[in-house]
């Protein structure tokens, strides 16, 4: 293991004087869903040979942490279809509550359940589980998978095991949008926070992204006409904006890209499966960390590539999608940078 791969431990500082302490890992590109809105059904995906060892994936958070990142969220694709993903999650969940303050995963829950007991001893209190619809024939047209019973069994199967579950929900114009209040008051009732998330124009899908995109504000409205919506004080550091629901007594996020740009207080770095780290979600900017860890000189090599990533974040996203259309700034897919 490399002890301090990216070299001096000096804090990781972009030029905009935003302090990076958290890791979006992308431990594989595959998965077991297609959701429309993010991949197609043909999707490629990356020959294995390309994808970092579980090693190299733990030598690079290791080399994160020790340039002051403390929060780790897990991602992918799929994470846990990943096979032998217990493990890194066993390696890295030793360091909770010593110089790791969160490790945390995104999921689709289908794997959830025998996994959700292993995942809490690891030391994961809380993760995110995407589910845009409770309505089993829904979800098969918008995932291409008949699985929401697997995922709901995931979440239950999670929330017994102790972990907090949040769900993302991705709003989508006439696919979910009627349902959004339902599934929002089915969230709060089984004491699960809410996020909603417009789509964003990231890689080819087969549908048009306009087709897709239903604005928030536009949703926030809907809501308000029912609920009592309150801005809430609450923050993770990360995009969304909250409000506590008076009528459901529960906390709804917003992730508005679009509406709201929230770049000025990003706080996170992307690394893929394959080791490139992007600094940026819509961004085409990228520095090369897998030839940096394969090199003879790898502590070297990885803490001049995260230099450089710090020098070539951009201030802001570059993706576009309003009345004029959805500029894809990037053809990369959510699944090869991780959600
Ligand atoms: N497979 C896991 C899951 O679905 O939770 C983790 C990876 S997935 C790419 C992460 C998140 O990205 C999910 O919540 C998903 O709904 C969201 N997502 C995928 N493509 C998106 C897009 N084009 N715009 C907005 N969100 C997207
Ligand atoms: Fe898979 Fe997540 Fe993309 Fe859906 S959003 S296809 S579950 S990676």
């Amino acid at each position: 293991m490399l002890p301090d791969p990216a070299g001096q431990g000096r804090p990781l500082v972009d030029r905009f004087h935003r302090r990076i302490t958290y890791l979006r890992l992308s431990v594989t590109d595959r998965c077991d869903l297609r959701c429309s809105y993010c991949m197609p059904e043909r999707m490629t995906f990356l020959p294995k040979k390309d994808v970092l060892s579980l090693e190299e994936l733990h030598d690079l958070a290791a080399g994160f942490i020790a340039r002051g990142v403390t929060r780790i969220r897990i991602t992918g694709g799929e994470p846990l279809v990943r096979r032998d993903i217990l493990d890194l999650f066993a390696m890295l969940g030793r360091r909770v509550g010593h110089d790791l303050a969160e490790l945390t995963l995104t999921t689709n829950g289908t794997q959830l359940a025998s996994h959700a007991e292993a995942l809490a001893k690891a030391g994961v209190r809380r993760i995110n589980v995407s589910l845009d619809t409770l309505d089993r024939a829904k979800f098969a047209r918008l995932t291409r998978r008949d699985s929401l019973p697997q995922v709901l069994e995931g979440i239950a199967a999670a929330k017994a095991a102790g972990i907090a579950v949040k769900l993302n929900v991705v709003a989508l114009k006439g696919v979910n949008e009627a349902e959004l209040p339902d599934l929002i008051a089915w969230g709060h009732a089984n004491g699960h926070d809410v996020t909603l998330i417009e789509v964003m124009p990231l890689g080819d899908v087969e549908e048009e992204r306009l087709d897709q995109y239903l604005p928030l504000s536009t949703v926030r409205a809907a809501l308000e006409t029912r609920w009592t919506l309150t801005d809430s004080a609450y923050a993770t550091g990360g995009p969304s904006r909250y409000v506590d629901i008076a009528e459901t007594g529960g906390r709804l996020g917003f992730i508005t890209p679009h509406t709201n740009n929230f770049c000025a207080g990003c706080n996170r770095l992307r690394v893929t499966a394959t080791g490139q780290l992007y600094p940026c979600l819509g961004g085409g900017e990228q520095v090369d960390l897998r030839s940096a860890l394969r090199s003879d000189t790898p502590e070297a090599n990885l803490a001049a590539a995260l230099d450089e990533a710090l020098r070539i974040k951009p201030e802001k996203h570059h993706f576009r999608m309003d009345a004029r259309g959805a500029d894809p700034a990037t053809v990369r897919h959510m699944s090869m940078t991780g959600g």
